[in-house]
């Protein structure tokens, strides 16, 4: 029997902008299908802030680049919900450095989490959408991916390559009333920028017109926005959350 709530995935959802896209979804009413690499004591206190707002979570432990593990968890959130009506492909690494020093484990690496890996999840997921004539996808792109940037060539090669797979999909599925969108985020507070020395950071805020880095509720909201039924007629674009960086 399938859950009366729909059902909401999100990959690399433990921390970082994942997390937030969880949250808002069950404030939305989506039981939530978390999946995450590593189980740790984040985990444990965000399945519990779910599940206060009065929805199921369900924790799914999985690579995205590993199609077997992706195969294994997809089946385990049919068979515990019986449907995935909205799908974030949110889970994504860096390894930055200029191509001069960098190694084919360093561009493969992260090409496989971040373009393979929405492949993965995607593949697994969408004969579960085409079977019930619905679906919503939103792929966590980046600027990046559209700009190109100095020290990253394998992460924005494999943020552009998910703007060419949405745009592909989405003409794939419309006829199925499945929505396939990117967002593609400017510089957020996460930890995949704690990184950055403070200098830069503030270097950063300063060149971009909203004078601030997002946080990861500006991403959130948007994503929320793509998969209700306020967005029903927008598929396969790309929106920037930046603060106007990249106008
Ligand atoms: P983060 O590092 O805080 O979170 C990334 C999450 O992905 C983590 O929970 C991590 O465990 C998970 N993950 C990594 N590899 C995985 C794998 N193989 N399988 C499953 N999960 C895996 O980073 P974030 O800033 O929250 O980034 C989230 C997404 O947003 C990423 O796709 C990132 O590329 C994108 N993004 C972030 C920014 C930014 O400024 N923070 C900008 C543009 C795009």
């Amino acid at each position: 029997m399938s859950e009366e709530k729909k059902v909401a995935l999100i990959t690399g959802a433990t921390r970082g902008i994942g997390r937030e896209i969880a949250l808002t979804l069950a404030e939305e009413g989506y039981n939530i299908a978390l999946n995450y690499r590593k189980a740790n004591e984040e985990l444990e206190t965000l399945r519990k802030e779910i599940e206060e707002k009065g929805v199921k979570c369900l924790a799914v432990c999985g690579d995205v680049s590993n199609f077997e593990e992706v195969e294994k968890f997809v089946k385990e959130i049919i068979s515990e919900f019986g449907r995935i009506d909205v799908l974030v492909n949110n889970a994504g690494i860096t390894k930055d450095m200029l191509l001069m020093r960098m190694k084919k484990e360093d561009f493969e690496s992260v090409v496989d989490v971040n373009l393979v890996g929405t492949f993965n999840v995607t593949k697994n997921v969408i004969s579960y959408m085409m079977k019930a004539r619905s679906g919503r996808i939103v792929n966590i792109s980046s600027v990046v991916g559209i700009s190109g940037n100095a020290g990253q060539t394998n992460y924005s090669a494999s943020k552009a390559g998910i703007i060419g797979f949405t745009k592909s999909l989405a003409k794939e599925v419309a006829s199925r009333n499945i929505n396939v969108n990117a967002v593609a985020p400017g510089f957020i507070e996460t930890n995949m920028t704690e990184v950055l020395k403070e200098e830069i950071k503030e270097e950063i805020a300063k060149s971009i017109p909203l004078k601030r880095m997002g946080k990861a509720k500006d991403v959130a909201n948007l994503v929320k926005f793509l998969v209700s039924e306020d967005s029903s007629y927008i598929t396969g674009q790309v929106i920037n959350v930046d603060g106007g960086m990249l106008m």
